[in-house]
Formats: C-alpha cells, sequence, structure tokens
C-alpha cells in the first residue's frame, strides 16, 4: 500500500504517553505526518479518518485493541491495520521508558505491516447453493427440511430403501415435552412426509456416494442408485449418517451370544414395536426383565465413553415391560444419568412399584432352570444380589459410522510414521481409482481429496474440528457433521444439532458465492497465493495443510483449492521455498515487521523479545490480562498471528539476526484433546521449533532462546507470567550474540 494514513487516539489513557514523540517518529521515519484525536471512535474522530480516505490506500489506528471497535474501523476498499496502544501498552505496563519505546515500536510495526498489504481479490466462481445431505434418519431429514424451508435445495441421499433410520424402528420415544412423564409415538414419521411433500427436497433412496470431488460451491457427487450413476452439483453438505451398535458380540461376559434370553437394547425395542417382548427360547412372555446399563460402555476395553441416552432407553424400555408384559424390571447401572427435564421421567419411573434400581456391578450372567441369574455386587442396598429373570438386556452403546472406515493403523501400521496424532490421516486420493478399495469398505464420502476419503475423526470415530468452539464444524471447509456421527445423543439433540449444521451449510454456500471463508476467520476472503515456479515439490504444504485444501499432482506440485481453504497461513509457515503468501499476511510483510523493531545494541537491560501470539487465543487472552490490571515486560514485542503454524522459521531466523533476543511461540493446546483452532498449527509449530533449536545448537545459540507454550484463552491471567518468566529466562542467558552485526 502505497499511501498511508496514521491516526493516533489519546483517549483511555493513551495520553500518558508521548504522543508527540511518536507523531516525530512516524514523520521522521515513515513521512506520515499522523494525526491525533483524543477520541479516536468518536463521530467526530471517525469523520476526521474519512475525510482522508480519498488519498489513502490503508489506514493505520494507533489506539485499541484490533479485537474492539471492529465495526467502528472499517473504512470500504481500504485495509486497516490496528496498533493496539491501550490493552497492548497503556494499560499492560508501568508507563516507562521502556513502554514508550514500545508504544513505538508497535507504530512502526503497524505502519510496515499496512506499507506491506495489498488489497485482496476474492476468488469468485460460478458456485452451487443446493446441499447435499447424507443419511436419512432424523438428523438428515431435519437438516433437509429445514436447508429447503430457508429456500435452499436439498439433495437427500439415504443408503436404504426406506428413510427414518433407527428411530423408525422404535416402538415408543422418550418424553420430549412436560410433564416429561409419557412416551411419545415416533416424530421420525411425520418428518418424512414433511420430506416427501417439500419440492425443494429431491429424495434419493437405496443410493450411496460413489465420489465427491471439488470444493465447496463446486462440489461434484456421484451417486450410485442401484446400480445407476446420478450427478448433482452441490454447494455444502451435511453429514447425518447416524451410528451403529456396538457389537455385543465382544460382551460374551455378560452372556451374549451365549444365552439366548440375552439381548441388547436393539433388539428389545424391535419386540415391543411387534406388539410382544417374549423370551427368545421359548416365545414365553418376559415377565421379570434385568437391564443391565453401560453393557461395554465406560469401559477402558469396549466403548470408553459414555453414549449418553443408554440410562433413559432403559427406563423407558422398562416401562415397556410394565405395560406390555405387566412384568418388572431391574435396571443395574453404573450412574444413572438422566440430564435436564428427563430427571422427571426417571423420577416416575423410581415411583413405579414394578421396576427396581440400583447401582451395582455385574459379576456373573448365567443361566439355571431356564432363568436367567444375574449377579450383582456392591450395590447401593449393601448387600450382593442374585435376580432371577426371564430376560436379560443388554443396554449397549452407539458407535459412529465413521469409525473403523480408515484408521491410523491400517495406513500407518508402525506408529512412529504416523505424521500427527489424530487417528484417520492422509491416504492419498488423486482419482476415481484411487477409491476404489474405500468404496468396498463401505466409506461413505469418498472424497476426491489427496488427505483421504473421509472426515478425519479423533479417536473415538467421531469427526471433530474445533469443538469448543463449533461443534458441527469438521476439518473438511464446506462438510458438516450432525446428529449421531458426531457424538451420541437422543433424537431432541439431533433436531437441534441438524438445525445447527443446516445452517452452517448454508452460510458456507452464501460466504463461498463471496470468495469468503467460515470459521474462525469467517469472511476473510484472502487465500494463499503459490509462486509454483520455485516449487521444489516438497510436499510439506499438502501434507501439513489441516483442511485437505491442497491437492497435488503427480509430481507432488501442489493444486490449491481456494475455497477449501480456512486462511490458517498453515502452508505458509510449512513452506522452505517461502513461496506461499498471502495479500495481507506475508513472508515479505512479516519480515518487514520483525525488522521494524528497533533493537538496541549491546544493553543488558534493554532486550529485545518477539512474541508471536495466536490471534485466536493467546492474544485475547493478553487483552483480557490488560484489562483485568495485569502487568508484564515491555521488553516484549507482540506480533499477533493468524495461527503459531503460521510462523515460517525464516521469521525467527530473521530476528535471530535483527538481534532479538529471545522468541516465544504462544500458541493453542494441541495433542488429542487439543484446542488448537486450526486443528494442527500449534503441533506443526512446537515440531518445526525443535528443528530450528538444533540448528540454534549447531550455531553455538542457545536453543533456549525460542520457546513454544500452549495457552488457552481461559489462561488469561497466566500470559502475563509466562512472557515475564521467558524475558528473565533470556536475561539468564544474556543478549544475542548477533547483535550489531
Ligand atoms: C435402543 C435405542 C433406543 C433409543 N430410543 C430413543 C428414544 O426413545 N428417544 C430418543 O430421543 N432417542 C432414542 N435413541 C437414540 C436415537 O436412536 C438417535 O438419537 C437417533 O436415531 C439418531 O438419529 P440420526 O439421524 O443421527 O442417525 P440414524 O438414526 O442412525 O440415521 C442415519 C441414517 O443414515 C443412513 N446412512 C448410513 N450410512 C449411510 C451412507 N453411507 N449413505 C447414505 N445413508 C447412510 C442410515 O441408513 C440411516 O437412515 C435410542 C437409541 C437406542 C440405541
Ligand atoms: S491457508 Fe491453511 S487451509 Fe489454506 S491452504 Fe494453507 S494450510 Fe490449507
Ligand atoms: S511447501 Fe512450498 S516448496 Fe514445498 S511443495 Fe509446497 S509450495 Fe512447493
Amino acid at each position: 500500500m502505497e499511501k498511508v494514513g496514521v491516526y493516533i487516539c489519546t483517549g483511555c489513557g493513551i495520553d500518558k504517553l508521548n504522543v508527540k514523540k511518536i507523531r516525530e517518529i512516524v514523520k521522521e521515519e515513515f513521512g506520515i505526518e499522523a494525526k491525533v484525536h483524543s477520541f479516536l471512535c468518536s463521530k467526530e474522530g471517525v469523520e476526521l479518518i474519512r475525510k482522508d480516505l480519498a488519498d489513502l490506500d490503508a489506514v493505520v489506528i494507533a489506539a485499541c485493541s484490533p479485537r474492539v471497535k471492529t465495526a467502528t474501523f472499517e473504512f470500504d476498499g481500504k485495509y486497516v491495520e490496528r496498533v493496539n496502544l491501550r490493552e497492548g501498552v497503556v494499560w499492560s505496563h508501568t508507563l516507562d521508558e521502556n513502554a514508550q519505546e514500545l508504544a513505538e515500536d508497535y507504530v512502526r510495526i503497524g505502519i510496515v505491516k499496512a506499507q506491506k498489504a495489498m488489497m485482496p481479490e476474492p476468488y469468485k466462481a460460478e458456485v452451487s447453493k443446493d446441499i447435499l445431505v447424507v443419511g436419512g434418519g432424523v438428523t438428515g431429514l431435519t437438516a433437509a427440511l429445514e436447508a429447503a424451508k430457508a429456500g435452499y435445495n436439498v439433495y437427500l441421499v439415504e443408503k436404504e430403501s426406506e428413510l427414518g433410520g433407527w428411530a423408525a424402528k422404535m416402538y415408543k420415544t422418550l418424553p420430549s415435552t412436560p410433564p416429561y412423564t409419557r412416551l411419545e409415538e415416533p416424530i421420525v414419521f411425520s418428518l418424512i412426509e414433511e420430506v416427501k411433500a417439500n419440492e425443494r427436497i429431491k429424495v434419493y433412496t437405496s443410493s450411496t456416494i460413489e465420489a465427491i470431488n471439488g470444493q465447496p460451491g463446486m462440489f461434484d457427487v456421484k451417486l450410485n442408485q442401484n446400480g445407476n450413476t446420478v450427478e448433482f452439483r452441490v454447494g455444502a453438505i451435511v453429514v447425518a449418517t447416524g451410528w451403529k451398535p456396538y457389537d455385543a458380540t465382544k460382551l460374551e461376559n455378560l452372556g451374549y451370544g451365549k444365552y439366548a434370553n440375552v439381548i441388547t437394547n436393539i433388539q428389545l425395542e424391535e419386540m415391543a414395536k411387534n406388539g410382544e417382548i417374549t423370551r427368545p427360547s421359548d416365545g414365553k412372555v418376559a415377565k421379570d426383565v434385568v437391564f443391565i446399563q453401560c453393557a461395554g460402555s465406560r469401559d477402558e476395553n469396549h466403548l470408553p465413553y459414555c453414549s449418553a441416552v443408554c440410562c433413559l432407553v432403559s427406563l423407558k424400555q422398562a416401562k415397556y415391560v410394565r405395560e406390555l408384559n405387566d412384568g418388572n424390571a431391574f435396571i443395574i447401572y453404573k450412574d444413572m444419568r438422566t440430564p435436564g427435564l428427563w430427571e422427571d421421567f426417571y423420577k416416575i419411573m423410581q415411583e413405579d412399584e414394578g421396576v427396581f434400581l440400583t447401582k451395582g456391578e455385574i459379576s456373573k450372567v448365567y443361566e439355571e432352570d431356564g432363568k436367567m441369574m444375574v449377579e450383582v455386587t456392591n450395590t447401593l442396598i449393601g448387600e450382593d444380589l442374585t435376580i432371577k429373570a426371564d430376560l436379560v438386556v443388554l443396554a449397549t452403546g452407539m458407535v459412529s459410522t465413521l469409525k473403523g472406515l480408515y484408521t491410523v493403523k491400517e495406513e500407518f501400521p508402525d506408529e512412529n510414521t504416523v505424521p500427527y496424532k489424530h487417528v484417520s490421516e492422509p491416504v492419498m486420493i488423486k482419482s476415481e481409482e484411487d477409491l476404489k478399495p474405500y468404496l468396498e469398505r463401505g466409506h461413505i464420502l469418498n472424497l476426491q481429496y489427496r488427505q483421504g476419503p473421509e472426515l478425519p475423526t479423533l479417536k473415538y470415530g467421531f469427526p471433530d474440528s474445533h469443538y469448543i468452539c463449533f461443534p458441527y464444524e469438521s476439518r473438511r471447509v464446506g462438510i458438516y457433521a450432525a446428529g449421531c456421527v458426531r457424538a451420541p445423543m437422543e433424537i431432541a439433540s439431533c433436531i437441534e444439532d441438524a438445525k445447527g449444521a443446516a445452517l452452517k451449510a448454508i452460510q458456507a454456500v452464501e460466504l463461498v458465492a463471496e470468495g469468503k471463508t467460515t470459521f474462525p476467520r469467517t469472511w476473510d476472503m484472502d487465500y494463499p497465493d503459490f509462486f509454483l515456479q520455485r516449487c521444489t515439490q516438497c510436499k510439506r504444504c499438502t501434507e501439513e495443510c489441516p483442511f485437505g485444501a491442497l491437492d497435488e499432482d503427480e509430481k507432488g506440485t501442489p493444486q490449491p483449492n481456494p475455497l477449501r481453504c480456512r486462511r490458517c497461513g498453515i502452508c505458509l509457515g510449512a513452506c522452505p521455498e517461502r513461496i506461499i503468501n498471502f495479500k495481507l499476511y506475508s513472508i515479505d510483510q512479516m519480515a518487514s515487521a520483525i525488522k521494524a523493531i528497533n533493537v538496541p545494541e549491546e544493553e543488558e537491560e534493554k532486550l529485545r523479545i518477539l512474541v508471536f501470539a495466536c490471534e485466536n487465543d493467546a492474544y485475547p487472552a493478553l487483552d483480557m490480562a490488560a484489562l483485568n490490571g495485569f502487568k508484564y515486560s515491555p521488553l516484549a514485542r507482540i506480533i499477533p498471528v493468524r495461527c503459531i503454524g503460521s510462523v515460517n522459521v525464516v521469521f525467527i531466523a530473521d530476528a535471530l539476526s535483527r538481534g532479538i533476543d529471545g522468541i516465544l511461540l504462544l500458541g493453542c493446546k494441541f495433542g488429542e484433546d487439543y484446542q488448537c483452532h486450526f486443528i494442527r498449527g500449534s503441533e506443526l509449530a512446537e515440531r518445526r521449533m525443535e528443528n530450528v533449536k538444533e540448528t540454534l545448537d549447531r550455531l553455538m545459540l542457545e536453543p533456549e532462546r525460542v520457546k513454544v507454550v500452549e495457552v488457552a484463552i481461559t489462561d488469561w491471567d497466566k500470559v502475563p507470567k509466562i512472557i515475564d518468566e521467558f524475558v528473565e529466562e533470556i536475561k539468564e542467558i544474556g543478549p544475542n550474540p548477533y547483535k550489531g552485526f
């Protein structure tokens, strides 16, 4: 940007800085006459900026944090760089000479960043706003209806010949309305009718997906419907393929597969729907029925998680036993989990004299004289029990349909070769031919992505992206997961989930139509530009992009799909040739920003520490610390980055050769329970910095000068201390010997 205007606010305590001196620096070093206003975010302040806009390409606003007043300081067609003098200096530092120097450096960095930025052009293409919903259970039906009601055309694909999923196989469903005590007729049938009557929804039953190629707004879908191929294009996808029951044959210890009268909750549901709950061994009406909770659930050897509905399902099925058979139900649980208003349902079942409930451990299940015997220890009533029953029902849990489709173990049998800690990992799909083995294994999406045919999942087989901040998001832009494929849940939650995912799909098609990305840089229209003439086909970018945005040609040259991109900048951080850049975030811009820091020569007490802070958690945490009056060292210069995974090692080299004494990267938590908004950005940064440290060691420079620390936004009270401690560590090591060279 050539024409840059600088505006300094003196409100909110910023006037305590030597603003006159800052103006002089701006004039001397950049030839810019900075304007000052005592209340820049006021109508008059903004007007002061607006009056100059016609002559400017970019505006540098030295005032409050970039995280506040975003709309106030937005000027159409102009680049805006915010310099954080309020939270970043005045509110977080004792205002002495060092703080003044900090403010001056921040203004220098801001101006240089504005000068080096370029206005992005959105990636515009002819896009489809139609939505594909995969799976016609309660979740898929709801997602389809919600999207259609909002005016979008929907393709609903169901592999079975009928719609409805598991909910259509139920006799009755849980109470979903006050007083939360009466069982209900399954809602799914009215949803099916509504879907069939909606002209915007095209239903394909007995159909599976053979291939999906392309990117959001331009997904080309190939279906196999009873052997016939159907093709269409959609803009976004909702995956609602639901759950499969946990394999009860693994529960031999509970008698399944050994005794005919040990069945699963699904089998009981089927019997109730057929009108009779009987003993499979002799067809006699089952009078006394034992329900064993958490059968295989919350058990490290089977399903380590809780399936959320099984306790409620057993209470419901106990009611079937009471009403259909005039029998008695015995429910043996680890903990009874009936959240929210379902507690009322639990209470009325407790009050029923034909329902016996106790916490306990099952020590043995066996048959004696044609009856099932269930031995229970550690009961609430204090004594061990042996219950004689006609039937034993195992409350088995739910497994995501994505589980086990392809796993690290299959693709990377040697654990050490696993590139990251996530469970499903890249297998190269470059053509429909590559999809064949996956089709045979019943894959769901069959994506033609360099990073594999399916939504990546975490260890229990549930897809994820950033479950804390946005649950429906997957690691593939434009593809959202909802219902039991995403997490175990009951129908009411599936309906909520479906609405959320439909909304996300709508948001995706609308944003990509404007060339913009989604969460967490929603609305960003900038995308990475690859100067491929200098690409060495090292494949780092195509392997490390967490969102599978980059395909690859036969030689390994990246083939970008800009609409799949979440703009994290991890590819920029990865590329050893430094040929990946954004218009608003580039190697040159960052290198220049680092160079803009004034590094005093050889003065022990004037060390310079550079902190790359993730804009999603660490940077806001620092703002919050400032807001709460926490102070930290004025020797540290904080530069926000999209993700610490976007920090290229050249930034470190530049900083150290500039004489910066220490570099701290503040990023999100990584590993299995990661909180990184770009999945593995912080993990990749950690790995890159380990390599940097080895290099430093070889150069006889202390590796401790570079450090990565994981922080969450909730660590705002700890971040100032983390910075101070790092500054102290660097003081111990002493100044960078390259200073002044
Ligand atoms: C025994 C039992 C009883 C329950 N009773 C209740 C109850 O009373 N009340 C309640 O709220 N919840 C109950 N639940 C939970 C309830 O079953 C789920 O919440 C609900 O079924 C989830 O709906 P869904 O649409 O997400 O998944 P599903 O019902 O599993 O639907 C997924 C659909 O996707 C289809 N599909 C799968 N793979 C593909 C593919 N590759 N291509 C195309 N289509 C595909 C499937 O055929 C299916 O139609 C019960 C659960 C159990 C285990
Ligand atoms: S910016 Fe992020 S999402 Fe986009 S291509 Fe690069 S690594 Fe992938
Ligand atoms: S990281 Fe850079 S050099 Fe390597 S393949 Fe990607 S673009 Fe080419």
